[in-house]
């Protein structure tokens, strides 16, 4: 059996003084030893924790005691070893960024829908599927016959779901997203902007928790992922691949970052054109004076190093 473990979690619940109950878990946390990521606001929770076995244990045990998070779920995932090293508890106006004032999906929000229940109901003629994620994630990978939204970011939701008002106005809808947090607040907004409630639905515990149960039946190409694998493969039964590398049309599944920094670009490209590249997204990027060194990752650190390294910089500006 592994020794760590790595804890996904958020909920939706009422905060008083979230500000200081940041700053309480931080101590709680820090004295416990476990490492992550956690945000607090008054609409609820939102966090990543990485620690031994018992540590998570008695971590879970304490966030599910206390009533504002009574009967919040975590996804646990077995690891070697721990999968973060440092530790943030923030607070935040919002678990998860989306702009629009006064909702909170633990008062209003789509109806859930378990895996076997999207099994069965997304092929009728009267659903859709609809995906509430960004381009870059729906451009990897989504649901067969799903309606994609062109999202730079989920604040963009808003108004790109109002344009489908009259079309889906007859369809019962299937709102979905990595782990499902983003959805409560879409299918939330939907409701107040006048979709049916009825006829609103959306996966409990998103792509993710679908793939679990399901072996990820008709997701088309691969689940892009916030970490460092940035895409995780889902579906073991008909899986495809529906991206192609921005340079020569192959199908391929690796997104990188552009290399020159201040395009930063993130799109798919081939291992061979990434070498012929230099990990730059056009002739113009790899050419640019401050392209970072391509490593065959087209993962950038913040202070990641430049072509030119800096002290030939900096002497060229003294
Ligand atoms: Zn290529
Ligand atoms: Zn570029």
């Amino acid at each position: 059996m592994k020794q760590y473990r790595t804890l996904l979690f958020y909920k939706f619940a009422h905060v008083p003084n979230a500000e200081e109950y940041a700053h309480q878990h931080l101590l709680f946390a820090r004295n416990l030893g476990v490492m992550g990521r956690v945000l607090f606001a008054e609409e609820g929770i939102n966090g990543t924790i990485s620690g031994t076995i018992a540590q998570c244990d008695r971590y879970m045990e304490h966030l599910s005691n206390d009533p504002i998070f009574a009967g919040i779920e975590f996804k646990i995932d077995e690891e070697d070893e721990i999968t973060s090293h440092k530790l943030h508890v923030r607070y935040r106006p919002e678990i998860i960024h989306f702009g629009v004032p006064d909702i909170n999906p633990c008062d209003l929000t789509g109806n859930y829908l378990e895996p076997d229940e999207v099994l069965a109901m997304k092929d009728q003629p009267d659903v859709v599927m609809l995906d509430t994620r960004n381009n870059m994630e729906h451009l990897v990978g989504k649901f067969k016959n799903a309606i994609t939204l062109d999202l730079q970011t989920f604040r963009d939701f808003p108004e790109k779901v109002d344009q489908l008002r009259e079309e889906l106005k007859d369809k019962r809808i299937i709102t979905y997203c990595t782990g499902g947090i983003r959805c409560e607040k879409a299918t939330a907004y939907m409701i107040k902007a006048g979709f049916d409630a009825n006829k609103l639905f959306q996966i409990h515990g998103g792509i993710i928790k679908y793939a679990k149960e399901t072996g990820g039946t008709d997701f088309d190409g691969y689940c892009y992922v916030f970490d460092k694998r940035v895409v995780t493969p889902i579906n073991e039964v008909n899986p495809t691949i529906i991206s192609k590398c921005h340079i020569c049309d192959t199908p391929e599944i690796r997104m990188v970052n552009c290399s020159n920094p201040e395009c930063n670009e993130h799109f798919v490209l081939c291992e061979k054109c990434g070498w012929e590249m230099e990990g730059a997204c056009c002739t113009a990027c790899k050419e640019h004076p401050r392209r970072r060194i391509y490593d065959g990752t087209g993962y950038y650190t913040r202070n990641g190093k430049q072509l030119f390294n800096s002290k030939q910089s900096n002497a060229q500006s003294v």
